[in-house]
């Protein structure tokens, strides 16, 4: 449901919006709707809800109708609002970048419990980067760090540069196009990656924000959805200190599987974090000195 939005006050609009959104079936289209209008007009909640009688411009109004008709038809928020935080920061998404989740901090929260020091410059390389949330939050909370962001889509390589600047990391953080450790020489101390790992028949039942808007590439994990760590995982060690340490996310019912291929690759002391959800969320572990 699209109709125009007529009369223009922010009570009217939101209520409009709220209503388009709620038939549409989406949860929390009161919280959506408020925050869709601060995208179309610059008005904070707070100044929402002490104006509620201010009138929007005819601007502003299609802009809030374009981007509920956008809502309602799937698009994430994340998509929509152009921006999606994680780790407190605030990054800029697009179609090519996976949105930064939640899920995800479980890789920062558990490579920050196993650094020794937060404030040594340790070499940070994150694969399959996205927008870059993984190395740039890790980045944010060790102060001398540098790193590394791969990623195969230049346009993806675009965007988290786009974010280490706006972040003010972009004196630390490097980002280049490659295919995982392909592209790279040198080694690092601490190697991250979030690499897809849904199953292939699986992608089509995910919520349709996730199925038809977020990057396939980043989602799709071959058919049994570990074709990327088996891909990824062989490089490492060649590409970590002997004191390094990697935190590789994995996706629910695989931290088995995949640390069964970290211990083939020459990798111990493996270690598995949960997220908020309780589930096994990231696989940590550092180099076997007894293995070559
Ligand atoms: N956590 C994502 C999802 O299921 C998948 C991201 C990934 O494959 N790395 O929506």
């Amino acid at each position: 449901m699209t109709v125009g939005l007529t009369p223009h006050s922010v009570e009217a609009a939101i209520r409009w919006a709220q209503m388009a959104l709620g038939s549409a079936g989406i949860d929390g289209a009161r919280a959506e709707a408020r925050l869709l209008l601060r995208h179309a007009t610059g008005l904070s909640a707070e100044r929402q809800v002490a104006a509620p009688d201010r009138c929007l411009d005819d601007q502003q109004a299609s802009s809030l109708t374009e981007a509920v008709k956008r809502r309602t038809r799937g698009e994430p928020m994340a998509q929509i609002l152009g921006r999606r935080e994680f780790w407190s920061l605030d990054f800029i998404v697009t179609p090519d970048t996976l949105d930064p989740r939640p899920d995800s901090e479980t890789v920062i929260a558990a490579a920050l419990a196993r650094l020794d020091s937060r404030d040594r410059p340790y070499q940070i390389l994150d694969l399959g980067t996205g927008t870059g949330c993984l190395l740039l939050a890790l980045l944010s909370e060790l102060p001398a760090a540098t790193g590394v962001g791969v990623d195969i889509a230049p346009e993806t390589v675009r965007i988290a540069r786009l974010n280490a600047a706006q972040l003010g990391f972009a004196d630390r953080a490097r980002f280049i196009v490659g295919d995982w450790t392909a592209a790279l020489s040198g080694q690092f101390d601490v190697v991250l990656c979030n690499p897809p790992y849904v199953r292939t028949v699986d992608i089509d039942g995910l919520s349709r924000e996730v199925a038809l808007y977020e990057p396939r590439r980043a989602l799709d994990g071959g058919d049994d959805g570990l074709a990327a760590y088996r891909a990824l995982i062989p490089g490492l060690r060649h590409r970590l200190s002997e004191t390094g340490l990697t935190v590789l996310e994995v996706g629910a019912g695989q931290a088995d599987a995949v640390s069964g291929l970290l211990e083939k690759a020459g990798f111990a002391e493996l270690l598995r974090t949960a997220d908020l959800g309780g589930i096994e969320r990231c696989v940590s572990a550092i180099p076997d000195k007894n293995s070559d």
